[in-house]
């Protein structure tokens, strides 16, 4: 896969755990990435709701986690 860095920071090789949030949170089909701290100022969110979040779906059985 090809290897993603964050949109605001710019971290490199972002994790499957990271683009996986951005498509479920913000637009499936994004270019634009972020990694997990980033991610959740973007949302006014912390970075432990996006790992709650993460487990959520992988719960679900999403694919992308
Ligand atoms: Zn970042």
């Amino acid at each position: 896969m090809e290897k993603k860095s964050c949109y605001v920071c710019g971290k490199e090789a972002l994790s499957k755990n990271e683009i996986g949030l951005t498509k479920k949170l913000l637009d499936k089909n994004s270019k634009r990435f972020y990694c997990l701290d980033c991610l959740a100022e973007y949302l006014e969110v912390d970075t432990e709701f996006l790992l709650a979040k993460v487990e959520e779906f992988k719960e679900q059985g999403c694919k992308q986690f």
